[in-house]
């Protein structure tokens, strides 16, 4: 290959980076960021791209900060604002040194000085809550990002700072703004490919960005990814991996299953299934950017970085047990609307949706026969409303202290004898609602919550021996 040859191969073909999202936990103090400095070190050759969250309980104490604010507390505000300034600055003081602790807290200081005079702008004129909130709440990305560079330069590693408002283009929806993915993806590039030829780590904050006019904007709770996911996306990298305190998905929950296990691999569709019943490791949703372009994602433990992790990617790997996981879900309730009116008529099922829709109220799992339908419910803060409004369709039932179990695998439908192996490992337990849903990765139903830990456990047994 000539020269010219390689600088055209070198333009066209990026080298595909590592991405490395670290959560709340994974910054919560000097020896979290101390180990986070090792396991991205220790991945230097694979040309990371940092994505952290703020310190733990971080964001929280900003939004509280925002809410007292706009009450008028603006002491209590600042209170918490020093609280969680003076963490950042105990981390620096642990692990930096020199010139670079002096500008960690020199940035600490204006970043103080900057929060306060928001916090007094949204007492004065609470109008400004929503935009300010973003302005405020990003703050906690904005300096664990800041000192996360450092440290990595502390601990020999070319860390290298980069607004996260310059990557991530966002709606003007302030508080849960969407991303633009097309210009994201551009910014991302155009921000981060030059870093990464220098041989440098670019390290930025997750759930933040910017809007159209350049405001700063936030990607809701938990958004930072989201982030991860987006710049993978971008930056075509080889794998996300979201680091964070436990291994990876397991089998089984294992406060319910001691002997649960953490699983190899998952197809993105049963990652997804796990996450939407109770598994909460990722949300769905954040890892679509990932899924649209094939990236693999990993979920990593960074108290314990050699123990095992999952991969979740778009192979399709059917167990020889046809069982993945089982997963669950306490605090259930079941309403059952019986109505002898509902045989061969129609119209009845929309008017049972209806009201769950006024009262803005989700329901989960769906069962239906000739003449009632059962619907299971997280959310009961409406359930008083929703029950006086059901009783004039039929005959009402509501079952408290109900539990979800949902037993994912890829093929799983396909196969014959599941329902028999499944039902078959608990045989004395009533089974409440049973719904495949329209993927054919889940079997799910319901149980008493009171019988909850025997039938998890039976049935992880039955599966993954114990
Ligand atoms: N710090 C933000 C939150 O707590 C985003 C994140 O951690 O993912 O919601
Ligand atoms: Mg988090």
């Amino acid at each position: 290959m000539t020269g010219s040859e390689a600088a055209i191969r070198g333009a066209s073909h990026r080298v595909a980076p590592l991405v490395m999202k670290f959560g709340g936990t994974s910054v919560e103090d000097a020896s979290a960021f101390a180990r986070l400095a090792q396991i991205v070190g220790d991945r230097r050759a694979e040309r990371p791209v940092v994505v952290v969250s703020a310190m733990s309980r971080v964001t929280d104490g900003l939004v509280a900060a925002v809410r007292y604010a706009s009450e008028g507390a603006v002491e209590s505000a600042d209170h918490g604002v020093d609280d969680l300034v003076a963490r950042h600055r105990t981390v620096a003081g642990r692990l930096l040194h020199g010139g670079e602790e002096e500008e960690v807290g020199a940035a600490l200081e204006v970043a103080r000085r900057e929060i306060r005079e928001l916090l007094r702008v949204i007492a004065a004129h609470p109008g400004t809550r929503r935009p300010l909130y973003d302005e405020v709440v990003s703050r906690g990305e904005r300096l664990s990002s800041l000192l996360v560079a450092a440290v990595l330069r502390a601990s020999g590693v070319a860390g290298r700072w980069v607004d996260a408002r310059r990557c991530i283009r966002t709606t003007a929806e302030h508080t849960r703004a969407d991303p633009l993915i097309e210009a994201t993806a551009a910014a991302t590039q155009a921000e981060l490919d030059p870093i990464l030829k220098r041989g440098e780590v670019p390290v930025l904050g997750g759930f933040i960005g910017s809007g159209p006019d350049g405001a700063t904007t936030t990607l809701g709770r938990g958004g930072s990814d989201y982030t991860a996911a987006l710049v993978g996306a971008a930056l075509r990298a080889t794998e996300i991996q979201i680091w964070t305190d436990v291994s990876g998905f397991l089998t089984a929950d294992p406060r319910v299953v001691p002997s649960a296990r953490t699983l190899d691999h998952l197809s993105y569709a049963e990652a997804a299934e796990l996450a939407y019943f109770g598994a909460k490791v990722l949300h769905p949703k954040t890892i679509q950017p990932a899924v649209e372009h094939g990236v693999p994602v990993r979920i990593c433990n960074s108290r314990d970085p050699s123990a095992p992790s999952t991969r979740i990617d778009a192979r399709s790997e059917p167990s020889r047990a046809g069982v993945k996981a089982i997963a669950h879900k306490t605090g259930v309730t079941v309403v059952q609307v019986a109505s002898a009116r509902m045989l061969g008529a129609y119209g009845f099922l929309r008017a049972i949706f209806e009201v769950f829709d006024r009262h803005q109220t989700a329901v989960d799992l769906v069962a239906t026969s000739e003449v009632s339908v059962s619907l299971s419910l997280d959310d009961t803060a409406r359930l008083p409303e929703i029950m006086r409004d059901l009783e004039t369709l039929g005959t009402v039932r509501v079952e408290e202290e109900r539990a979800i179990v949902c037993v994912v695998g890829e093929g799983l439908r396909a196969r014959p004898g599941i329902a028999a192996s499944v039902f078959g490992a608990v045989p004395d337990v009533s089974i409440l609602l049973i719904s495949q849903g329209a993927s054919s990765i889940n079997l799910t139903f319901v149980v008493e919550e009171n019988r909850l830990r025997e039938v998890v456990g039976r049935l992880h047994g039955a599966f993954f021996g114990s």
